[in-house]
């Protein structure tokens, strides 16, 4: 999805890439209205489910959510997924320091707080802070949102 950012030139994003616990979950429970939005999000972009599945049914809550599954260990094997698709066309939203470099490598990086907190490393790397993972994907469901913090 193409989007013109005024004064910061378009944004093209077709991937949004997904951290599970701390961003989609807290506490090893999907977040209350996070499945919904990313119902309405499929339509629109592809959306990866990117997890070490620590807790396990990370490949199961995905298959829920109608998303793909790709079991990465590490902050490098995330970034890897990223460099795949080519970043550029890419959106992360995540939370730990795991996710540090595949924030940065993408186009558009996105954290949350939340219950678990964000690392500050990563968000020092992040475009964008937002409280919750229904905010974050609020973001792409309105693009006036992203516009509005985007726009110079
Ligand atoms: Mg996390």
């Amino acid at each position: 999805m193409e989007i013109p950012i005024p004064n910061n030139g378009n944004l093209k994003i077709d991937n949004i890439l997904l951290d599970l616990n701390g961003t989609l979950a807290v506490g090893g429970s999907l977040i209350e209205g996070a499945k919904e939005r990313v119902g309405k999000l499929r339509d629109l972009y592809k959306l990866i489910l990117l997890s070490g599945n620590t807790r396990g049914g990370a490949d199961q809550l995905a298959n829920d959510l109608g998303i793909l599954f790709i079991e990465t260990k590490t902050g490098a094997e995330k970034q890897r997924v990223a460099e795949d698709l080519n970043p550029i066309t890419c959106a992360a939203i995540g939370n730990g320091l795991i996710d540090l470099e595949l924030i940065e490598a993408v186009h558009l990086g996105i954290v949350t707080i939340q219950g678990e907190g964000v690392h500050t490393k990563t968000l020092l790397a992040a475009d964008i802070v937002v409280p919750s993972i229904n905010d974050a994907l609020d973001l792409f469901l309105d693009r006036n949102r992203l516009i509005a913090t985007l726009r110079r």
